[in-house]
């Protein structure tokens, strides 16, 4: 047994998670049955639902349990506790930075419209970080399954919450609907007030989708972006750029992108060179969290110890945590590995 040192103490950041998939199972059961809302089973058994999202059906499957999941959101005391459950999970996972990724629209009509839904939501990251002593900010990420203007909508107002913890712009949702250059325009938005762009690409879709994020929306970070490995150009673009990929290994097994563990290329991309952050996307769907993606790239895909703690460094650098929180981290990285 070479590998001995525990994953959940090397100091890592967290950027790739969606707000409500980042629930605990236990507490969508209590929230289902504080509003009567009826669970289907897939969501009630302890287990994680099997999933298939490689066709549109799929996805429609994996969507419609997310959406029933948010509904159990109404109050901004739901939004409190599961951003502050979420805040714990990371950190016993050895987070010491999490960026989590939300589109307020879903959650406007609880909270009295979108302004005061981002107020709830950014409050209760402010709060969670104060308790639990964790580095927290916001992606506020626009559905590409809705009209471009939405999405600029949702641009002009990250970018006014900028100095409220809003630090990036993302786009989620089915790859296969609509061109990414739909949303070039609240990109701009987005980049131009100083935000960091991360939008979705090559995770359902293939490497000219990690192509379109790079040229129509300047990303400089990709979320999944796993199937750029299918193109060696495309890697060594990413590599030469240091554009980060939101690598989500779970996730992708779970979504039927990958068949096993082993298939998902993050040796690929890490022997090219294209920084990598792992990260858990929705652990109350694929039911697994942070450090549990270290775990599977250490028993899957025989990453070391060294290679480990510098997946974690990746992450780290590819954060928008400011100077004091990186180097803090980084340090704890050396001492994790010296350790
Ligand atoms: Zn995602």
């Amino acid at each position: 047994m070479a590998s001995v040192r525990d994953l959940s103490l090397l100091p890592k950041a967290h950027l790739h998670l969606h707000f409500t998939g980042s629930m605990r199972s236990t507490t969508l059961l209590e929230l289902a049955d504080k509003y009567g809302v009826h669970l289907p089973d897939a969501l009630t058994g302890g287990e994680p639902p099997k999933l298939r999202a490689t066709d549109e059906r799929g996805w429609f499957r994996f969507q419609r349990l997310y959406d029933i999941a948010r509904s159990c959101l109404r109050s901004p005391e739901d939004i409190q506790r599961l951003v502050r459950e979420a805040a714990e999970e990371d950190v016993r996972d050895g987070s010491g930075w999490l960026e989590i990724q939300v589109d307020p629209t879903s959650y406007a009509p609880h909270l009295g419209g979108l302004i005061p839904a981002m107020e709830v939501i950014l409050d209760a990251v402010d709060a969670a970080s104060r308790e639990t002593g964790l580095g927290m900010r916001v992606l506020v990420a626009a559905n590409r399954m809705k009209h471009p203007l939405e999405a600029r909508t949702l641009a002009r107002l990250a970018v006014r919450y900028a100095d409220r913890g809003v630090v990036g712009f993302g786009l989620s949702n089915d790859e296969r609907r609509g061109m990414a250059r739909d949303f070039d325009r609240a990109f701009a938005i987005a980049r131009d007030g100083g935000l960091l762009a991360a939008p979705h690409g090559g995770e359902l879709t293939g490497p000219a989708s990690v192509r379109d994020c790079l040229d129509d929306l300047s990303a400089s970070r990709i979320g999944h972006g796993v199937r750029a490995a299918e193109d060696p150009g495309l890697l060594r673009r990413l590599a030469e750029r240091g554009v980060t990929c939101e690598v989500c290994p779970a996730s992708n097994v779970a979504l039927g992108v990958y068949e096993k563990p082993e298939d998902v290329p993050l040796r690929k991309l890490f022997d090219a060179g294209v920084p990598m952050a792992l990260g858990a996307d929705d652990p109350l769907l694929f039911g697994s969290r942070l450090a549990a993606q270290y775990e599977l790239a250490r028993r899957h895909q025989d990453f070391t110890d060294a290679e480990l703690a510098e997946l974690a460094r990746q992450s780290v650098r590819a954060s928008a945590a400011p100077a004091d929180v990186r180097d803090k981290l980084l340090a704890g990285v050396d001492a994790w590995l010296a350790g």
